[in-house]
């Protein structure tokens, strides 16, 4: 069993606990983003709020100074101008931008290493935190009850809470820029305890050298369906080699097929 603890981000944490076949994957052959463009813009813009931030906010940083950068892409000039003037009301409340956090911890008795930036932290009211996520997609955004369900937002939820053990409660929010809506979430202990319960299962597998297939819907936006998986090779293929594979039980949403490969 591998003793090395496993750094993980929460969009690995994710994926891991949707299909450890998917996360191996991305572990060979880190793949570049499915939408270049998105993906620029999502730079441009986190880059440009990140000066504003160590600028000293916009006290200290023209309206003019700080859209220069962007004048000529309206999407990102739209969500910088946006965020400037939200930033106005909220800027006494800010504690740090792009915040670098890790976290040891043991699920299963194997040693994980979490690791994320956080894009904003505020202090609340209450005595707690607020860990703002910045989204440049167009949405729609999540509801709270998928956000409360989703593994990454345990994941900031567990590192912010150690980051900053004497601000409680711990608020994780999704900023739609494009938008400008957000969604605020605070989990129970019950729900945080059981979010990170679901990756005891997969780490424990990929301690022991083993990654699991798990086939489901989520198939559809994998980018190793057709590059790889055996889960969608010919079923002829499949069965003409047998050895690789222990036997399927059920467990697929989609298909009862569970396969199981040591790596
Ligand atoms: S296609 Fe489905 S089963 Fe195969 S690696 Fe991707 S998510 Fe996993």
């Amino acid at each position: 069993m591998t003793k090395q603890p496993f750094p993980l981000t929460p969009i690995e944490v994710k994926v891991l606990i949707r299909c450890p076949l998917h996360y191996h994957f991305l572990q060979q052959s880190p793949s570049t983003p499915i939408d270049s463009t998105q993906a620029a813009l999502d730079n441009l813009v986190r880059e440009n709020i990140q000066q504003l931030h160590a600028a000293g906010g916009p006290d200290r940083l023209s309206l003019e100074d700080c859209l220069s950068k962007v004048a000529s892409q309206p999407r990102a000039r739209q969500m910088v101008e946006r965020y400037y003037h939200r930033l106005k009301q909220d800027w006494s409340r800010m504690i740090a931008g792009n915040e670098a956090m890790s976290l040891k911890i043991s699920i299963g008795g194997v040693s994980l290493i979490l690791k994320a930036t956080l894009d904003r932290l505020d202090k609340t009211s209450d005595g707690g935190v607020l860990a703002i996520l910045f989204r440049t997609g167009k949405g729609p955004p999540p509801t709270p009850d998928s956000l409360r369900d989703d593994p990454t937002m345990t994941v900031y939820h567990a590192l912010v809470a150690a980051t900053y053990p004497l601000k409680r409660p711990v608020r994780i929010q999704e900023l739609w820029l494009q938008l400008n809506q957000d969604v605020t979430i605070e989990l129970s202990e019950d729900e945080y305890r059981h979010n990170l319960a679901r990756l005891r299962e997969p780490v424990r597998a990929l301690a022991r050298g083993e990654v699991m297939a798990r086939p489901g819907l989520h198939c559809d936006v994998c980018p190793f369906k057709y590059r790889g998986c055996p889960v969608y090779v010919h079923d002829e293929d499949a069965e003409s080699e047998p050895d690789d594979f222990v036997p399927p039980d059920s467990g697929g949403k989609m298909s009862p097929r569970k396969w199981i490969f040591k790596i």
